[in-house]
Parts: structure tokens; C-alpha cells; sequence
């Protein structure tokens, strides 16, 4: 053990200085935090967030779909006091849709809160002004190094370096910010699946015809484990992740029947299209805190490992871990409190890593579409389905709520139906346009 790592907490004192990699809104949130914490404790703190974007000149792109899900405005008004601004919500979604291979299943069920599309440069512009009207200090440039002594943390950037009592890691999934820290640090990178999103513009009328109802995608083929479509204001986005997603999967994904029984006719789409990368962690990252040093947010791998929330999941933690440095410290220690307020998240791992890879199975074996036969039929399976896919419940009240002797028979039922007797489905029939019916 080095000098100054031992049992101790290290408490933050007046005049200290947190320097936080990343204004997404994980920093954002934290660098409020810390501020709001810090004067109510009575410690007059500096906070220096570097982010190397602007989020005004709307000039680099963000991954994100910016759907705001609920309890997001509850996490905001409750832990930060702040209210989604007016305008800032461009639309109100209404409900999910689950796709299988041949047939398609509306989810019934309620969510409190509001389910709201906005952009995502808008809302991380938001979070981060409301940070430095608290008195946070935002450095628009890169961090190229860190070094954590027993004493301090010296933050290096392509303008301003930064001297520090201890750095926050919300640098999401940048490679080149996690090797920083895995170099300083013995943090590891969370495991990941790959993403690769594209926008589509279909014009007013079809878009006002959708609806404004997500459809996610659960089909056999290779190289996939979901897609999503979601109608935002004034286009489609559509998202596909897996391991080894490329712009190939997304072109035989758009190309698929159930995507192209959704999407408008080829004469209404904008051509060529766009396509960007980005990724979702699956599990926690390793080492995600130590002496000086704490990850929140994607960083941190934080968030459901399968229907995400990830912008709920990184306010909290960035929340979490400010409010652990500000009453307990900024050493390995402290940052044990942290991860225990962060149970939630870490304790439904299993549920979710269970429940994706029981998915993985059932599209690879084709099985899906027997599942959403029986959410049509069963209310407790239709409830489980809806929960997972609108992220409402922890996985671990599913997967209570779902595992029920009725149910399992007709899993059971379905699986001896599709593997023993080969019996096949018929696509139900389908009224309108991307409004598809199942059969009973
Ligand atoms: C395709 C896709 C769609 C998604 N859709 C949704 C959704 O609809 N709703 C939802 O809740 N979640 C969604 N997510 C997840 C969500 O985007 C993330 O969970 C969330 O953004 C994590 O926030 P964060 O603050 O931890 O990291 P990020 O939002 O990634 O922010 C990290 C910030 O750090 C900055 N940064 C990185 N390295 C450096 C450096 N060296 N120097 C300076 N700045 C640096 C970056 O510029 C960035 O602004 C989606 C993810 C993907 C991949």
C-alpha cells in the first residue's frame, strides 16, 4: 500500500479542488452535485469539469436516442432541484412495440412518469449550464493524462492542466480516456456490445401515422441481439446492437420483413444514410474506484445491463459519488459507501444477464415469436415483457413476478411445441401499416 492509502477517508476540505473527465450526464449531474452537497455541509469546494465538447454548436454527434424514461424528472427535481425547461421535450412517447421474427406484439401496461423524445446535445447542454450557474468551472478541451499520488491527482488537458484532491471518471465509453485511466489506475473498462445508429426521414404524415411508440426488435439473425425504431420529432432513429454489429447488420436489418412492414416506402427515405458507431456497456467496469479516483455513468458500466435508462443511471451515480466524496472522503474507503447507495444497479446484474441471455436463446432458436404469442394470451407475461422492455421494473420484480406455474407451462407448452412437434406460426393479420395483429 502507498503512503496516504491506508484506512483513512480523506475528507474534502474548503478550498479543495474535484476535477471531473466529462460533461455527459454523469459529470454534469455530479459536478452539481458536489457543489449543492459541498455548501450545504459548509465546504466551499472548486469543481473543474473538462468536456471537449460544445454541446451549443450542435456540431458533434451524439449516439444517444435522448429518450428521457421515467423516473428521470423525479431523479432531477428530487436529487438536483431542477425541472425539465419548456421546450426541451419534443415529444411524448405513448407506448412500445415488440417485434419478433413474423409476428408483433403492442405491450400493455402502465409506467409513472412521463416517457419524453428530446435531443440529446439539448439536454446535455442543459445539465451542464445549470452546473456552472452553481459556480462549476467548464474547460472545453480534451484530458491527455492523469497522475494519482498519495497527495493529490494532476489532471492533464490540451489546454489547462488541473491539480486536484481526487477525478471523477465520466468520460462514458471513450477508448482513449479508459486507457488514461487503467493507466493511472487499476481500473478496467467494462465489457461492451457494439451499436450502430441511422436516422431516417419519412415526412410529417408518416410519422403522425406511426404514432409516437418505440418498437423494439427481438429477430433470429446473425450478429444482432436487438434493434429499435423510435419516432422522434421530425425523424426516425433507428439502432441496432451486438457484439459484432457493423454497417452490413444494420443494412440486412433495415432490409428485414418485420423492419420493412414498419418503415415507409423506399420513395419517402432520404438517401444515402448516415450511419454512426457507439456502444453500450454490459457489466460493471473493474476497480471502478480507488484511492482519489471514482467512475460513474457508462465509465463506471453502472446502468440495467439490458434496457438501459443509462442517462438515469448516470445522474444518479454522478449523484451517488459526489455525495460520498462531500460526507465521506475521496479515498477507496470512502468510496465503499458509494457502491453500496449504487445497489439497486448492481444488485439486478444477475436478473439482467439472466433475462438477455435467456433472449439471446430464444432469437437464436427462434423461439421468439412462441414468446410474444403468450404475451398475447397471458397478462402476467405481458406484464413481464412490458416491464423489460419499458425498463419500468428492476429485473430482479420481473423475474419474481413473471416466474408463476401458469406461465411456465406454457413456456414449456410452446418449447415442446417448436423443438419436438415443429409446428410453425401464422403471422396474424395485419390492419394498417406498422399496426400488425398476432394471432390467439
Ligand atoms: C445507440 C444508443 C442509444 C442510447 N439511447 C439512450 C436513450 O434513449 N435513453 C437513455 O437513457 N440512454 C440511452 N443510451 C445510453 C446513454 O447514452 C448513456 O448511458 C449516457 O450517455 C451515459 O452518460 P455518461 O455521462 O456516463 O457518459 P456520456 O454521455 O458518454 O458522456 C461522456 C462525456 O465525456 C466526454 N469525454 C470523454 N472523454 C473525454 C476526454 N478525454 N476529455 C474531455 N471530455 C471527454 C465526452 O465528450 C462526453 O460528453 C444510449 C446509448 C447508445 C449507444
Amino acid at each position: 500500500m502507498r503512503e496516504g492509502e491506508g484506512d483513512g477517508l480523506i475528507p474534502l476540505k474548503s478550498g479543495d479542488t474535484v476535477c471531473i473527465l466529462g460533461g455527459g450526464p454523469g459529470g454534469s449531474a455530479c459536478a452539481l452535485a458536489l457543489m449543492q452537497e459541498g455548501r450545504r455541509q459548509g465546504i466551499d469546494l472548486k469543481v473543474v469539469l473538462f468536456e471537449q465538447k460544445r454541446f451549443k454548436e450542435h456540431t458533434q454527434y451524439n449516439q444517444c436516442i435522448g429518450v428521457l424514461s421515467p423516473p428521470l424528472e423525479t431523479i432531477l427535481r428530487e436529487m438536483l432541484g431542477l425541472s425539465l425547461p419548456p421546450g426541451m421535450a419534443k415529444k411524448e412517447m405513448a407506448g412500445y412495440c415488440l417485434h419478433g421474427d413474423r409476428l408483433d406484439l403492442p405491450l400493455t401496461g402502465e409506467e409513472t412518469g412521463h416517457t419524453w423524445a428530446v435531443s440529446r446535445a439539448d439536454f446535455d447542454e442543459f445539465l451542464c449550464d445549470r452546473a456552472i450557474e452553481a459556480g462549476v468551472e467548464v474547460i472545453n478541451n480534451r484530458v491527455t493524462g492523469i497522475e494519482i499520488s498519495a497527495g493529490d491527482v494532476l489532471v492533464y488537458s490540451e489546454g489547462r492542466n488541473c491539480r486536484a484532491a481526487a477525478v471523477v471518471g465520466a468520460f462514458g465509453l471513450d477508448d482513449g480516456s479508459a486507457a488514461l485511466f487503467e493507466e493511472a489506475t487499476a481500473y478496467r473498462r467494462p465489457d461492451h456490445l457494439n451499436t450502430i445508429i441511422t436516422r431516417l426521414y419519412p415526412g410529417d404524415d408518416f410519422l403522425k401515422q406511426m404514432g409516437p411508440v418505440i418498437h423494439a426488435f427481438l429477430l433470429s439473425f446473425e450478429g444482432l441481439e436487438f434493434g429499435a425504431v423510435t419516432p422522434k420529432q421530425d425523424h426516425l432513429s433507428i439502432n441496432i446492437a451486438g457484439r459484432n454489429v457493423s454497417s452490413r447488420v444494420m443494412l440486412n436489418f433495415l432490409r428485414s420483413a418485420p423492419v420493412q412492414r414498419l418503415l415507409p416506402p423506399q420513395n419517402y427515405r432520404e438517401k444515402p444514410l448516415h450511419y454512426f458507431r457507439g456502444k453500450f456497456p454490459i457489466c460493471p467496469a473493474r476497480n471502478l474506484f480507488g484511492h482519489r479516483y471514482v467512475t460513474i455513468g457508462d465509465a463506471a458500466g453502472l446502468m440495467r445491463p439490458f434496457k438501459g435508462k443509462g442517462i438515469n443511471s448516470a445522474i444518479l451515480t454522478g449523484v451517488y459519488a459526489a455525495r460520498t466524496m462531500v460526507r465521506l472522503g475521496v479515498s477507496r474507503k470512502a468510496f465503499q459507501s458509494y457502491i453500496r447507495d449504487c445497489s439497486e444497479l448492481t444488485g439486478d446484474l444477475w436478473y439482467g444477464r439472466a433475462l438477455r441471455f435467456l433472449t439471446n436463446l430464444s432469437t437464436r432458436f427462434q423461439f421468439m415469436d412462441r414468446l410474444l404469442k403468450i404475451g398475447g394470451e397471458d397478462p402476467v407475461f405481458m406484464a413481464c415483457l412490458f416491464n423489460s422492455v419499458s425498463g419500468h421494473l428492476p429485473y430482479k420484480t420481473i423475474v419474481r413476478q413473471t416466474a408463476t406455474f401458469p406461465v411456465a407451462i406454457k413456456i414449456v407448452r410452446e418449447l415442446v411445441n417448436r423443438f419436438v412437434l415443429h409446428t410453425s406460426l401464422r403471422p396474424g393479420p395485419r390492419s394498417k401499416k406498422g399496426e400488425a395483429g398476432l394471432t390467439p
